[in-house]
């Protein structure tokens, strides 16, 4: 069996384990280094090469676009990693960088149970960091911090160990306070922490990573990091292969983001505003495969040959091509022409998509992006929202 018809069984069957899928996003301010560790986690589950990661997702949508014509506004990817001997999906949604698109990032929190916050080491939490903050946390999403460029600490600016902690220790501080403005006293509280793992520094550029728990388990402290950083490319090479990044942040989003099954019945009294006594609800917060299908929509693409592909996450049902499916805000319904997940970057079709999962359905032509697509007519998930309120700067 070639490679990547194993990962595709492999993802087929991780698709109904709800227990073992994490829905999250990456967020960040622009330049903090989304992009680049999203190729870098694609890279280190095996989806892409590692040789080309860095280019790869640029290249790839730069051609796809050239040949379809189009902007590819959101790349859905997702990988499998093994984490404590148990593999995991885990689906990754893009959201988009810039501060203007707002409604897009809020669409994209509401189909995700965790977002991992990327800042700079070096320019700390800027307003797009709490932009992004406050919008998963008003959906319900569970942050993560994983502070990037740890390498520029280290070779630019010449810190010693004690100018680090600090500098880290208060990138770690601001956005814990902004969480605390943000959530009310009931709340959960989320705040992120060293000691709970919560937080995970490294650089996507030169691909490494540590968390407290990597410290324990590969014997690599911050002294270590320093020293492998300043001695030039072999000890960088030998950082990537003693603490790869990839592996920190994938066990990360296993350990502290919820699954569907846990984070359902907490998430859709927020993120929907329908009768909370209704079987609707309650086969939504039972991530019930067996129950009505209940689709989000967080995102329209366009195939040459599949014509236009509506990405989103399923709350509830079994998606299967045939369906007739109801499109909130418009008369009457769409058939299924095609369900699939997704594998890396590319989407792969098959027979059946459950509950839990983000799926990429093709054949729903009224469908836009933030629709609620459904087997039932239904109280769609809340209007799309654009956020408003004035961004506050540090001052
Ligand atoms: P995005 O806008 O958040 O997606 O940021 P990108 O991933 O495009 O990164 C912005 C710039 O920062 C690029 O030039 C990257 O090469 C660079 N960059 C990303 N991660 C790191 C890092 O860990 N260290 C350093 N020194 N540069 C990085």
């Amino acid at each position: 069996m070639g490679r990547r018809k194993k990962i595709v069984n492999e993802c087929e069957r991780l698709m109904d384990e709800p227990e073992n899928i994490r829905n999250i996003a990456i967020a960040a301010h622009v330049d903090h280094g989304k992009t680049t560790l999203t190729d870098n986690l694609l890279a280190g589950a095996g989806m892409i090469s590692d040789e080309t990661a860095g280019q790869q997702l640029a290249m790839d949508t730069e051609e796809d676009e050239q040949e379809r014509g189009i902007t590819i506004d959101a790349a859905n990817v997702s990988m499998t990693h093994e984490y404590e001997d148990t593999n995991h999906l885990i689906n990754l949604i893009d959201t988009p960088g810039h501060v203007d698109f707002g409604g897009d990032v809020t669409r994209a929190m509401r189909a995700v149970d965790g977002a991992l916050v990327v800042v700079d080491a070096v320019e700390g939490a800027m307003p797009q960091t709490e932009t992004v903050l406050r919008q998963a946390l008003r959906e319900g999403v569970k942050p993560a911090l994983f502070i990037n460029k740890v390498d520029r600490l280290i070779n630019e600016l010449q810190e010693g160990p004690e100018e680090m902690q600090k500098r880290l220790l208060s990138v770690i501080s601001d956005v814990n306070e902004l969480i605390r403005g943000m959530t009310e006293e009931e709340d959960y509280d989320w705040t992120v922490s060293v000691e709970d793992g919560t937080v995970g520094f490294g650089s996507a550029l030169y691909k490494w990573g540590v968390s407290m728990p990597s410290m324990q388990r590969t014997g690599i402290d911050f002294g270590d990091i320093m020293e492998l950083e300043r001695s030039g490319e072999e000890g960088r090479e030998e950082l990537q292969e003693r603490t790869p990044l990839s592996n920190v942040v994938l066990d990360m989003v296993a350990e502290h983001f919820p699954n569907p099954v846990d984070a359902q019945p907490r998430r859709i009294p927020t993120v929907w505003r329908g009768d909370a006594d209704s079987d609707l609800a309650e086969s939504m917060r039972l991530v019930d495969e067996d129950g009505e299908v209940v689709f989000m929509s967080t995102d329209i693409s366009m195939d040459p040959h599949a014509g236009e592909i509506a990405t989103g996450r399923l709350f509830s049902g079994t998606i299967e091509k045939g369906q007739n499916l109801y499109v909130s805000g418009t008369a009457g319904t769409n058939r299924v022409q095609s369900v699939g997940i997704f594998m890396g970057g590319e989407r792969e079709e098959v027979d059946r998509v459950p509950a839990g999962n983000i799926a990429a359905v093709t054949g729903l032509k009224d469908a836009i992006a933030g629709s609620t697509v459904s087997s039932v007519e239904m109280t769609p998930f809340e209007s799309i929202e654009h956020i408003s309120e004035p961004v506050i700067t540090k001052s």
